[in-house]
């Protein structure tokens, strides 16, 4: 499974279309200060569903709409697409390709879609849990990661071992299903109760 292609248009310095091409093994991206190379990182990890504005260096989820220049007036939209080669079936869904798409309108309206079909984030965090890629995985190493994995406390770093073994996934529908046991428990005890008033 490797990245294959990354469409951007209107995210941050990338107010035109552009269209990066991937291949497998080293990809290197150079260029003056100021350029845009992190505005491309930045963009991998929104389009896998980062919800945090200060993980992608903003204040607000907005400021990912390019904003406009002295020549250029500022769009509506940002839209990013992530294409990932899945030909050796590492994510759960039967195609080769993969394309996660995510839009997000000046209102705040965000549309996330799997290979064009419109979807939840939860469906997209799902299909890319336990795979390393997601915003809490490891793929993305930012300026200062490393210092704040060594740093961290064991039980967060465990975290990034248990998404490497695949775990994550079991972890979260256990959770789910608890949540869902209480509340049936919760249910039960008020069918319970009313029963006990009208004997
Ligand atoms: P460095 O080498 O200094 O780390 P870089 O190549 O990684 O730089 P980025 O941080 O990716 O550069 O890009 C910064 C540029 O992106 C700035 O010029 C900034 O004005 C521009 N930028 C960020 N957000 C927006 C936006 N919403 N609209 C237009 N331009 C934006």
């Amino acid at each position: 499974m490797y990245f294959k292609r990354l469409e951007l248009h209107g995210f941050k310095s990338f107010a035109e279309p552009v269209v990066i091409d991937f291949h497998e093994g080293i990809t290197c991206v150079v260029g003056p200060n100021g350029s845009g190379k992190s505005n491309i990182s930045d963009a991998i990890r929104w389009v896998l569903g980062e919800q945090s504005p200060k993980a992608l260096r903003g204040g607000k989820m907005e400021e990912v709409i390019f904003n406009g220049t002295e020549n250029r007036r500022p769009r509506g939209l940002a839209e990013v697409t992530l294409v990932i080669d899945n030909s050796a079936g590492i994510l759960d869904i039967d195609y080769n390709e993969v394309a996660i798409t995510r839009r997000m309108y000046r209102s705040g309206e965000s549309e996330y879609m799997i290979n064009s079909n419109a979807c939840r984030l939860k469906d997209i965090r799902e299909l890319i849990m336990d795979t390393g890629i997601g915003v809490d995985g490891y793929s993305i190493i930012g300026q200062g990661k490393i210092a704040d994995i060594v740093s961290n406390k064991p039980e967060s770093r465990r975290q990034i071992f248990e998404e490497a073994a695949g775990v994550v996934a079991y972890k979260t529908r256990k959770a789910e299903s608890e949540r869902k046991l209480e509340n049936t428990r919760g249910n039960l005890e008020r069918i319970d109760d009313i029963v006990n008033e009208i004997e």
